[in-house]
């Protein structure tokens, strides 16, 4: 099954609002495993939206619309909806009811134009809207060729459409009634191309369950999408290409879901008791600022100090701090030294190192001549990570 998506509204083709619907709607159908081949996006406009709507219900399979289902004279999607399948508007009673409800439950009356909101192409369903006024529209349509086209209209605003989407129109789809769970496991140290490497078949299409790589800011996400009849089916296939993952990564996996390095650093420092300070300055205090939004970080964390330029070497600072503010670790960003290489390009380099109090200490040169956006959360995060992965080793 094929699918387009129209996005109804002048608001849209203006450029005043951003069509984020079908972006979402795209996700959605896209764990289903509904291929979608087409966004169209058109004006308020009844002739155009019936154009629309005529060439995807010829082309997709589904053609799921949003927007247009308001009361104002501008909601033209039902109207459209009738045009394409050559029929009339009918008044739903249900729906009808419903909408006088909701304005009941607000203690006003219903305005005499949300009426038109009960109306549906004849020989169509409407969708039931608990949380707002405009009932959605389900309608098949005949097709020459084949299977009818399945044709869904959902409320423009996005929070009305995401619960009519996943109760009532979910259901309707092949494979929609399935049970989706999605875990996220994060990583650090490899590029997005070496993790595919690494991760083999985990990551190629049809792998059951489906798991895709996303890169941030250097931090590696994979994200697993099981499906299954059942909750219990779904969570034993996140554990078992979670335990592949870690088996093929390693050292490299760090965390799950919103965790990132400093979560799992100030835990292992609790854990153990110590407690650490931070130096930056290449990286203008983002370790202090990462830090101080983690739970708990007080417990373990004595402060950071940002400087622009450092008088000694970034670990002989780095150190005299440390030994300053009785900590047991110190991690630290050293200046930020921009070079043109052969080919002119900038390279970005700054020392990046940690320290602890019985003696131990490791430091890089961190050279980066990619995104320039993300050197400086690279440098942190590595400085982070080092730590880290010396604090998990058995000693
Ligand atoms: P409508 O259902 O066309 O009356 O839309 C109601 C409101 O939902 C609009 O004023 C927009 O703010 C919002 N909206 C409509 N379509 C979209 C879309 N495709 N993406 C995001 N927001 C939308
Ligand atoms: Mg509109």
């Amino acid at each position: 099954m094929n699918a387009e998506i129209v996005a109804i509204g002048t608001e849209l083709t203006s450029g005043a609002k951003l069509d984020t619907n079908s972006q979402w709607l795209s996700l959605q159908l896209a764990e289903l495993g509904i291929l979608v081949l087409y966004h169209t996006t058109v004006a308020d406009e009844l002739d155009r939206n019936i154009d629309v709507l005529r060439i995807a219900s010829e082309r997709a399979d589904l053609v799921l619309i949003t927007g247009g289902l308001g009361p104002t004279q501008d909601d033209l999607t039902r109207e459209a909806m009738a045009g394409v399948a050559g029929v009339e508007l009918e008044l739903h009673q249900p729906s009808l009811d419903q909408i006088e409800q909701f304005f009941k439950g607000r203690g006003r009356e219903m305005p005499a134009r949300n009426r038109v909101q009960a109306m549906v192409p004849a020989g169509a369903e409407p969708l039931l809207n608990p949380v707002g006024t405009a009932p959605g529209v389900w309608m098949e349509l005949p097709r020459t060729s084949g299977e009818p086209c399945r044709m869904a209209a959902m409320p423009g605003v996005p929070t009305e459409m995401h619960k009519m989407f996943r109760e009532q129109v979910r259901p309707r789809l092949p494979g929609g009634r399935q049970v989706i769970r999605r875990a996220r496991i994060n990583c650090f140290g490899l590029g997005e191309s070496a993790t595919e490497e690494l991760l083999g078949d985990l990551t190629s299409r049809g792998h059951d369950p489906d798991v895709g790589i996303t890169a941030h800011d250097a931090t590696i996400t994979l994200r697993i999408n099981a499906t299954g009849a059942n909750e219990d089916e779904c969570l034993a296939k996140i554990s078992s290409a979670s335990q592949d993952i870690r088996n093929r990564l390693g050292d490299y996996v760090f965390g799950v879901e919103d965790e990132q390095l400093e979560h799992v650093l100030v835990r292992q420092l609790i854990q153990m008791g110590k407690s650490f300070v931070t130096l930056e300055s290449g990286t203008c205090g983002l370790l202090a600022e990462w830090i101080s939004h983690v739970d708990d970080a007080a417990a373990c964390y004595r402060g950071g100090m940002v400087r622009p330029v450092l008088p000694q070497s970034p670990m002989q600072d780095a150190r005299q701090l440390q030994a300053l503010m009785l900590a047991d670790f110190v991690i630290y960003v050293g200046e930020e030294k921009l070079e043109s290489d052969a080919t002119g390009r900038l390279v970005s380099k700054m020392e990046i190192g940690w320290a602890a109090a019985d003696g131990r200490t490791w430091s890089s040169q961190l050279p980066w001549s990619g995104n320039p956006a993300i050197a400086k959360s690279r440098a942190a995060k590595t400085a982070l990570n080092e730590l880290r992965r010396a604090l998990s080793q058995p000693r």
